[in-house]
């Protein structure tokens, strides 16, 4: 399919869940919308963009994305406006991102456009999902997979492209301890860490749930080769602010290209802050930390907007950072890109993709 317009069919859900949801008791991902996207890809194209009620769906047990892992999603928020208009937050750069992601795994691409209007599309079916309340959003979830019914290594001919939405709070809601983890690898050069492919986080899991037996919130996960360098807090870009200057990992095989990250760069820029994306090493953030120059720290994500890093663990030793409420520049990102998001100031970037 390559009309411009999208030809979406819409069932409506008969027993809607909306006024019986208490958006007060949110756990993030586990509520979901009255309805959600599904599209086929088979004989080459797309095709079947349906919006149905949020629901099960039947499917072979010998589909390969459950055995060979050929899956992978998407993450980004709507939100509701001050004066109550719908906005998507940069649709664009997930699509692309998207696209990315379908590359490396064998899987077809969706031209932008029908990604971004099948999202647009959903949204405004659960306009009335959007919460209102302050750091409330709409998570949009889009995810692709393969269906073929057989088993085989092989790429798959048949996929689906399916977008869920959840009416969701705040991620974390307290200063992050954090080790760096020296021991496991999350992505190494070659592999496809920078793909939102399904089979990184299983790989993350056991990590992760050591880390949190021995008391952290998250994990930094570093290089695959010398465990030496800082690549990613969790499932989210890695901040740090050392000696007035933004200092990021730089995008690469290992690293996921997150959109918050990239919109805090440019807002840093904006700000006429020094901006650095390098490798930055443990060692330069542990000495950071030991004479007072590491100012700030934080994880950047669209689940877990900005999240400050309370305090950092290297080997055992433990380094305990200013108290969160009193960061200047973390502060002013989380407020900035709030107020850009809500509407209450001027989105200069056209990041609000208007639904
Ligand atoms: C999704 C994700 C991020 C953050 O990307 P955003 O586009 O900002 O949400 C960072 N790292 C990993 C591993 C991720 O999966």
């Amino acid at each position: 399919m390559t009309t411009e317009t999208l030809d979406i069919k819409i069932t409506k859900n008969t027993q809607p869940r909306l006024a019986q949801t208490d958006f007060s008791k949110l756990v993030f991902g586990h509520t979901f919308t009255d309805h959600m996207l599904v599209a086929d890809y088979a004989d080459g194209e797309w095709k079947n963009f349906q919006i149905i009620p949020y629901g099960e769906i039947g499917l072979s047990p010998a589909i390969s994305a459950l055995h060979y892992g050929q899956a992978f999603f998407e993450g980004m928020k709507a939100y509701r406006q001050q004066d109550g208009q719908v906005s998507i937050f940069r649709p664009d750069k997930n699509a692309a991102r998207f696209n990315k992601s379908a590359q490396r795994l064998c899987m077809p691409e969706l031209p932008v456009e029908l990604f971004t209007q099948s999202i647009a599309a959903l949204v405004d079916v659960e306009r009335d999902w959007i919460p209102t309340a302050e750091n409330h959003s709409l998570y949009i979830r889009p995810f692709m997979f393969a269906t073929d019914p057989y088993l085989g290594v092989v790429p798959s001919s048949t996929y689906k492209f399916m977008v869920l939405t959840c009416p969701v709070g705040p991620y974390f809601t307290k200063p992050l301890r954090v080790k760096f983890e020296t021991h496991f690898t999350r992505a190494a050069e070659g592999g496809f860490g920078y793909a939102k492919a399904a089979g990184n986080y299983a790989g993350a899991m056991l990590p992760n749930r050591r880390a949190m037996e021995e008391g952290f919130d998250q994990l930094i996960w570093t290089d695959a080769k010398e465990h030496l360098y800082a690549e990613e807090m969790g499932a989210a870009n890695v901040m740090f602010l050392i000696d007035g200057k933004l200092i990021t990992p730089s995008t690469r095989d290992t690293i996921l290209d997150g959109v918050t990250r990239d919109t805090v760069i440019a807002l840093t820029k904006d700000w006429g802050v020094p901006v650095e994306e390098r490798r930055v090493s443990i060692a330069e953030i542990v000495d950071a930390a030991k004479s007072g120059k590491l100012t700030d720290a934080f994880g950047a994500g669209t689940a877990a907007t900005i999240a400050p890093v309370g305090s950092i663990n290297y080997n055992g030793e433990e380094y305990t950072l200013s108290d969160p409420a009193t960061r200047e520049y973390s502060n002013k990102v989380f407020n900035t890109l709030n107020d850009i998001r809500y509407g209450r100031t001027a989105d200069t970037h056209g990041w609000n993709y208007m639904v």
